[in-house]
């Protein structure tokens, strides 16, 4: 009897522990799983007055049909004879205003000669991961005069689970050029692509067939890098662009007193969408770069906070000594001077391009620029999905 007791005295014990660690675990296990299916949820998008289609980037290149690299192609036709733009935001789904100014065309553009082609989520697999060093949140929020809009915020690489295990070393298709591993799930390290390559080179592949098949003329890549990085506050051209990056430049300067720089597309550095998709399609090629304090190594925290003020005690002492590109004080770097930023400059490359080529002419209008965005805050022109009839 004095086992038994014993016994049963140790088994309730053990059963109340166990009890403890299947709730937590069970807990635990709901929580990340509802983080991790947030992150797959697409947000919602509102069309627009142009939007005359939504396609599905696999009509392109159906090797990505039902993949989480497939994604929405939003066509915005005015109907008259022009140019066909492409605007690529999400390329890196970290950097969120290349996907907010896509978003912004969609619901407020209105094209009125020639046609605008948006792929917000470019990357698709990549808005469904965070890297997980960076410890960074999967939704943020802006507010609005009717509530709030969520978007995802997501890795510079594919998702690694829909691409593992990745190689010692990338070796770039077709110019052998070896890359480290990791960037084999780097999209923009994976242009033109290859229909039976991995599955960001199919990504890759995709985008490049839609340029082709829809004969696009320009193509404008979206970024955003590290406020002490380089390469930033700048349009990256290919050679057969450098011209409209140049006087859309000097336009954006004059006219509305906002500065960026202009680089050429370094011949070799290969596998990026403003070598690439100039060499590889008839399309021209522009890629612009804002500043994101969020990726930069010094910062502190990675909050909702940091990624739409980009307002940083650590970036301000990097500033302080000299080591920040742009100019970074108290007020940091918000949303509104990185979509800004880029809704003025993607609007002078369309007028540059409309005077230079008159043939492939895109005339937009309604879509609010730098000044605009500034003051009355980005969430003044995103819609209502609500509304959405
Ligand atoms: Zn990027």
């Amino acid at each position: 009897m004095a086992f038994d007791k014993a016994s049963n005295c140790g088994k309730s014990k053990y059963s109340r522990s166990a009890v403890i660690v299947l709730i937590v675990t069970v807990a635990m296990t709901a929580w990340s799983g509802r983080l991790i299916m947030s992150s797959y949820k697409v947000e919602p998008i509102v069309p627009g007055p142009s939007v005359s289609d939504i396609v599905r980037l696999s009509h392109y290149f159906p090797g990505i049909e039902g993949t989480p690299g497939d994604t929405d192609v939003y066509f915005l036709d005015s109907g008259n004879p022009g140019g066909t733009v492409l605007v690529l935001g999400g390329v890196h789904a970290t950097e969120v205003a290349g996907m907010l100014t896509g978003v912004l065309l969609i619901e407020n553009a209105q094209v009125n000669q020639g046609r605008l082609i948006v792929i917000p989520h470019s990357n698709n697999s990549g808005f469904t991961a965070q890297p997980a060093e960076d410890a960074f949140v999967p939704v943020f929020h802006i507010q609005t005069e009717w509530g709030e809009r969520w978007f995802r915020l997501g890795d510079r690489l594919t998702n690694s689970v829909h691409q593992w295990p990745d190689p010692e070393a990338y070796a770039h298709y077709p110019s052998g050029q070896i890359l480290s591993g990791s960037e084999v799930r780097n999209l923009n390290r994976c242009f033109p692509g290859r229909p039976d390559g991995l599955f960001t080179e199919k990504i890759a592949y995709a985008i490049t067939q839609l340029i082709e098949a829809e004969a696009c003329d320009l193509v404008i890549d979206l970024h955003e890098a590290s406020a002490m990085y380089p390469v930033v506050n700048v349009m990256v051209a290919h050679d057969n662009a450098i011209d409209i990056a140049g006087m859309a430049a000097m336009t954006m300067e004059f006219e509305e007193g906002v500065n960026i720089g202009v680089e050429a597309s370094p011949v070799g550095l290969r596998g990026l969408s403003h070598r690439e998709i100039g060499d590889h399609t008839r399309a021209k090629v522009i890629l612009m770069e804002t500043a994101n304090p969020m990726m930069d190594w010094v910062r502190g925290r990675t909050t909702e906070d940091l990624l739409l003020t980009g307002q940083d005690e650590f970036m301000l002492k990097a500033s302080k000594k000299g080591l920040v590109r742009v100019p970074y004080d108290e007020q940091g770097v918000p949303i509104e001077e990185r979509v800004g930023r880029h809704s003025s400059g993607l609007q002078q490359i369309l007028n540059t391009m409309s005077l230079m080529y008159p043939d492939s002419a895109v005339q937009v209008e309604g879509v609010p620029k730098y000044a605009e965005i500034r003051e009355h805050g980005l969430g003044h022109f995103l819609k209502n999905p609500a509304e959405d009839i």
